[in-house]
């Protein structure tokens, strides 16, 4: 029989453990270094006081992304999580008070597009330019490494190509479609999803919103963070070696091809093949080589300031998915990417799971996760003072917008900082969807999934192709893993 290689993967993001997984099934060894004390990077969990926080990713998209990863590895994802189906995806609230809900029934939701637009076509007539690029997408962008010739599969799909739209700027593109400003501000707010601008994006990427209308927004019993546990008592029974508290400080190489890496701690690991599931603005430090791409502020996609509050009273009436937008959209996102300063009227999410899931509290009270984005940039200071004006501004907006008190009710608390982010998972400036998607060369060509210079080396996550997002970074991991078995097998 002959010997297993071994694959050694940096970082144990939701990336990192999905290649493991696949790599895993496909014969190799694996063996994952990550520097932090727990598994899963951003995709996180706090528990404080009986009460259950995902501390990052707090909505799953494309749910058929996930259930390809474990049918990959042979398994049902239904034997290892339940996904909830929402049935009120988002409940929205204007600063003039106006409100709205976005229900995952098409029926529902044509009439509130039809109460607010008069009319329901351009609405359907976005969808169906979104419906187009996602077939697009799924043969080319979303399969397959952008280094690759485009596939047998691609022709067929071609004949989908809009010949006239999405060609221009996000929000331009969706305007020529949708025309109430209300509505313009719930598909802007889409581009937040890749960490980007409505007005720097490219209009390609409706196929963001498409995807949520077409496939609904998707919770996990328990918690996102389950996927996760699934994940590492999957890789205990495939006997990938998981080494926590265990940060890369180099990726060892004799010329051009890597052979291991080596811990802070001093310890070498060797391999056939190292993948790179840690920000790819980092591989030049730990190949000590020169000419990597960093990543500079105005490449970088949000960060976000984040407060977790644990509430003692049960509120079934609030809402699981909450935005509360700005009175000047354009504005914030001009602070943000342009001034690249916190902006003084946030836009708010309020994500409150246990309105859905009730496994996430003790008895009563509610779990509470209140995120605004953030610019990502390192010359911003985030110590207490700072911290606590951006908070008082994220309170004056829940407040302006009539969110009920809440603050008597908080027994436990957190705040994560764009400093925070970036010192926890070592990402530039806390970015947390690695580069922007702003232009199309931003969107389209980011980091390859294969290093171009060193053999045996390759990337998985956020931060490369196809880019930031759960489901993409699953993508991802389907994406390296079919590179290492065409190339290293
Ligand atoms: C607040 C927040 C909200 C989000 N909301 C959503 C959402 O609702 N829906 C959605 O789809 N996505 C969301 N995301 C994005 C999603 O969480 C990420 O895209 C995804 O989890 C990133 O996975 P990744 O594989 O790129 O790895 P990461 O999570 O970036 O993990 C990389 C790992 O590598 C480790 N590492 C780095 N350098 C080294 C080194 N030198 N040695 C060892 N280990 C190293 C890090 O510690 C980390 O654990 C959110 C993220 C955050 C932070």
């Amino acid at each position: 029989m002959s010997k297993k290689k071994t694959a050694v993967v940096i970082g144990a993001g939701l990336g990192g453990m999905a290649l493991a997984l696949r790599l895993a099934s496909q014969g190799w060894r694996v063996v994952i270094a990550e520097r932090s004390g727990t598994p899963g990077g951003k995709m996180n969990r706090w528990t404080t006081e009986g009460y259950t926080f995902d501390t990052g990713p707090s909505l799953i998209t494309m749910p058929e992304v996930f259930q390809e990863l474990y049918h990959s590895i042979g398994t049902d994802m239904r034997d290892h999580v339940e996904l909830m189906a929402l049935t009120r995806q988002v409940h929205y609230t204007f600063d003039d008070g106006t409100t709205c809900c976005q229900s995952a029934s098409l029926p529902e939701w044509l009439d509130t597009v039809r109460a607010l637009e008069g009319q329901t076509d351009g609405f359907m007539k976005y969808m169906e330019l979104g419906a187009r690029l996602h077939e697009i997408s799924k043969a080319t962008f979303f399969a397959r490494s952008t280094l690759e010739p485009p596939g047998k599969e691609t022709k067929g799909v071609l004949s989908n190509m809009p010949l006239l739209r999405g060609w221009g700027n996000y929000h331009k593109e969706m305007c020529h479609f949708i025309k109430n400003p209300y509505l313009r501000m719930i598909f802007d707010r889409y581009m937040t999803y890749v960490g980007s601008s409505p007005y720097q994006a490219p209009g390609t990427l409706c196929v963001v919103p498409y995807v949520e209308y077409a496939q609904g927004g998707w919770h996990v019993r328990g918690g996102l963070y389950e996927i996760i546990r699934s994940f590492l008592n999957l890789m205990e029974s495939m006997d990938i070696e998981l080494h926590l508290n265990a940060p890369v400080a180099k990726i060892l190489h004799e010329g051009k091809t890597v052979k291991g890496i080596r811990l802070e701690g001093g310890e070498c690991i060797t391999a056939d093949t190292v993948i790179m599931n840690g920000d790819t603005a980092n591989a030049g430090k730990l190949l000590g080589a020169e000419g990597y791409r960093s990543c500079p502020p105005e490449q970088r996609s949000l960060s976000g300031l984040i407060f977790l509050f644990a509430l003692r009273n049960r509120h079934p009436d609030w809402h699981h998915h909450q935005v509360l937008f700005s009175k000047n959209y354009q504005h914030e996102f001009a602070q943000l990417f342009d001034e690249h300063v916190f902006p003084d009227d946030p836009t708010i999410y309020v994500n409150m799971p246990s309105i859905t899931d009730r496994s996430l509290t003790p008895g009563d009270g509610e779990v509470m996760f209140v995120m605004a984005n953030a610019p990502a940039n390192d010359r911003l200071k985030w110590d207490a003072s700072a911290t606590e004006a951006a908070k008082q501004r994220v309170l004056k907006r829940l407040k302006s917008s009539g969110f009920p008190e809440f603050e008597h009710e908080i027994v436990a608390s957190d705040a994560w900082t764009p400093e925070r982010l970036q010192c926890t998972y070592d990402m530039p400036g806390g970015a947390i969807y690695g580069r922007n998607s702003h232009g199309k060369k931003n969107a389209f060509v980011r980091p390859f999934n294969k290093d171009l210079r060193y053999q045996g080396l390759y990337y998985v996550g956020g931060s490369t192709h196809p880019g930031g997002g759960t489901p993409t970074v699953l993508m991802s991991a389907r994406i390296t893993a079919n590179l290492i078995k065409k190339h290293e097998q």
